[in-house]
C-alpha cells in the first residue's frame, strides 16, 4: 500500500482492500495521575484521578451515544429514566459525581456506564424491564462500576493501555466482531474499549452495590432478580436481541443465583419494598407501541452482521413501514446500503435520517462518506463540517475533511486538515496517508 490509491478527482475505483484500508480504524493515547475506594475504603493502586474519570467520560461517551443513535427524542421518556437513575446514585458512594442517565435510540439490549457518571441504557433494555425496581436494578448496577471506579482500575493495571476514539473497538463490545469489522469499514465511531473490559469480580462487585443502592432508595430486592432473570431468559426468548450484545455481561446464571441468596439473606427485610410496576408501565407506554417495529430492527441488525444484507433490508423495510420516521431504523438501512455500495440510496436514507433528528451526528457521517465514494466532495465537505459541529473529537471526521478538501483540489485546506489529523493520530494507514500527502506538497521534508 503506497497511499497513492486514492484519487483526486478520477477515476479508479476503490479496491475492496483501497476500501478497508481507507476506513481503517485510528487509536488515541490516554494519559494516567493514586487513591482509596470509595467503596471498600482501601487503598487501590490507582493512577487515575478523580479529575480524569469525567474528562475521559466527557471525551468519550458523546461518541458511543451517537454510535447508539443517540438520545431518545422521548424527553418525558429520558427524564424518568434519569429521574429513576439520579435518586439510586444519591445512595451511592460516590453521591457527588456529575451524574446522568439517558436512553439511546439502539435496539440492542444493553446498558453501560462510563468512568465519570454518564450511564445509558438502550431502549431494547427498557422494552425487556417489567418494572421500575428493575430500571433502578439496572442503573445501580452500572452504578456500581463508576462507584467501585472499575474503569479506572482497569486503566491503572495497563487493561487499558488506551482507549480507542473514533475506532472499532466500542462496537466490537456492544455489537460483536463481525458489526464491528462492518462498521469500520465505514470509519464509524465509538469509544468502547473503555466498556467492554469489566472482570468477572467487578461485575460481581457491580451487582452487589447495584442490589445495595437499589433497596436503600426502596426498591424490593425482587427488581434485580427479575433484571437477572431476564437476562438470564432472553436468550432463549429472543436470540436476535442478546447476540448482539453482553460480550460485557457474561455470567448470568450466576448473578442471578446471587441475586436470589441476597434477597434472602442480607436483604430479607426489605422483601416488601415495592417494584412500581403501573409507573414504569405508564411510562414506557409510548416506547412500547415501537415493539414490533423494533424487534424487526432487532432481526434486521443480526442478519446485516451476518452479511445477510437482501434479508436485513427486509426487516429495516417492515420496520420502517411501522414507524416511517424512525432515526435509528433510517440509519440503519443506510448503513445495510453502504455495506452493499449502493451509495446513492444509503444517501437518501442519512438524508432522511437527518431530517429527523438534525442534532444527531452519526447520518452526517453515513451521508458524508457515501458521498466521497460518489465523488461528490464538496456535499461530503459540508456533511463532516456539520458532523464535527455536532460531535467534534472524532479524528476519522478531520481526516475525512481533508479527504474532501484534497478531491476538490484545495491543498492549502486539506493540508491544513490533514496537519490536525496528525496531531491526534500518529499511526495508521490514515496517518501514513495524510503524512505522504503533506510531504508530497512540501510541508515536510
Ligand atoms: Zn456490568
Amino acid at each position: 500500500m503506497n497511499g497513492e490509491l486514492l484519487v483526486t478527482g478520477e477515476k479508479h475505483p476503490m479496491t475492496r482492500r483501497d476500501f478497508l484500508w481507507f476506513m481503517s480504524v485510528s487509536a488515541a493515547g490516554f494519559m494516567a495521575g493514586c487513591a482509596t475506594s470509595p467503596v471498600t475504603g482501601r487503598r487501590q493502586l490507582i493512577l487515575v484521578s478523580e479529575e480524569q474519570e469525567i474528562q475521559i467520560d466527557k471525551q468519550n461517551s458523546p461518541h458511543q451515544f451517537s454510535a447508539d443513535y443517540g438520545v431518545v427524542q422521548d424527553e418525558a421518556l429520558n427524564r424518568y429514566v434519569d429521574q429513576t437513575g439520579k435518586a439510586v446514585a444519591a445512595r451511592s458512594h460516590r453521591p457527588h459525581m456529575p451524574y446522568s442517565f439517558r436512553v439511546v435510540n439502539a435496539n440492542y439490549v444493553n446498558a453501560y456506564a462510563f468512568p465519570g457518571g454518564s450511564i445509558a441504557c438502550t431502549r431494547g433494555i427498557l422494552l425487556s424491564l417489567d418494572n421500575e425496581a428493575e430500571l433502578a436494578a439496572l442503573l445501580g448496577h452500572e452504578l456500581g462500576h463508576v462507584n467501585a471506579r472499575h474503569t479506572a482500575q482497569q486503566m491503572s493495571k495497563g487493561i487499558l493501555t488506551q482507549a480507542v476514539v473514533g475506532g472499532l473497538s466500542v462496537l466490537v463490545g456492544t455489537r460483536g466482531a463481525t458489526y464491528g469489522e462492518l462498521a469500520s469499514q465505514l470509519g464509524m465511531i465509538g469509544a468502547g474499549a473503555l466498556l467492554a473490559s469489566y472482570s468477572r469480580d467487578n461485575e460481581r462487585e457491580a451487582d452487589a452495590l447495584g442490589m445495595e443502592y437499589m433497596v436503600q432508595t426502596g426498591y424490593g430486592p425482587q427488581g434485580m432478580i427479575g433484571l437477572m432473570d431476564m437476562l438470564r431468559g432472553l436468550s432463549k426468548r429472543k436470540p436476535s436481541a442478546i447476540e448482539l450484545m453482553f460480550a460485557t455481561h457474561p455470567m448470568s446464571d450466576e448473578r442471578y443465583r446471587t441475586a436470589v441468596e441476597t434477597a434472602q439473606s442480607e436483604y430479607k427485610s426489605a422483601e416488601n419494598l415495592r417494584l412500581y410496576r403501573e409507573r414504569y408501565m405508564d411510562n414506557t407506554a409510548k416506547l412500547r407501541t415501537l415493539n414490533g417495529a423494533i424487534e424487526e430492527m432487532q432481526i434486521g441488525e443480526r442478519e446485516m452482521m451476518q452479511k445477510k444484507f437482501d434479508n436485513a433490508e427486509d426487516h429495516f423495510d417492515e420496520a420502517l413501514k411501522l414507524v416511517p420516521n424512525d432515526y435509528t431504523g433510517l440509519v440503519m438501512m443506510s448503513t445495510c446500503k453502504l455495506f452493499q455500495k449502493k451509495y446513492k440510496e444509503g444517501i437518501t436514507y442519512a438524508e432522511k435520517a437527518q431530517q429527523v433528528y438534525p442534532e444527531e451526528a452519526q447520518a452526517y457521517h453515513l451521508s458524508g462518506f457515501a458521498k466521497i465514494q460518489t465523488r461528490d466532495f464538496e456535499a461530503a465537505y459540508q456533511e463532516f463540517k456539520t458532523y464535527e459541529k455536532l460531535l467534534p473529537g472524532n479524528a476519522n471526521t478531520i481526516f475525512f475533511k481533508g479527504y474532501a478538501q484534497e478531491g476538490m483540489q484545495h491543498i492549502e485546506q486539506a493540508a491544513n486538515e490533514y496537519q490536525r489529523y496528525l496531531q491526534l493520530v500518529q499511526q495508521g494507514d490514515k496517518a501514513r496517508y495524510a503524512y505522504q500527502r503533506l510531504k508530497e506538497w512540501g510541508y515536510y521534508k
